[in-house]
């Protein structure tokens, strides 16, 4: 499981997401995009700046050290 925050792409909004496939959060991301901020095609620079805001969830971590 993965999330992306759009603030952390430098977006004054709230958007975030999550999902268990890159795919998935990709299409839900770029959705966003086109209706909350009229982005039409995707950048290579936005594309950098998403991949670099998309971030594994907590869990995994949780799971590892969390254990008895
Ligand atoms: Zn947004």
């Amino acid at each position: 499981m993965s999330t992306f925050k759009c603030k952390d792409i430098g977006m004054d909004c709230g958007f975030e997401t999550k999902s268990k496939s890159n795919e998935d959060m990709m299409k839900q991301i770029k959705d966003h995009a086109l209706k909350v901020h009229n982005i039409k095609d995707i950048s290579p620079e936005l594309m950098t700046k998403i991949n670099g805001a998309i971030k594994p969830d907590q869990g995994f971590f949780g799971r590892l050290f969390g254990k008895k």
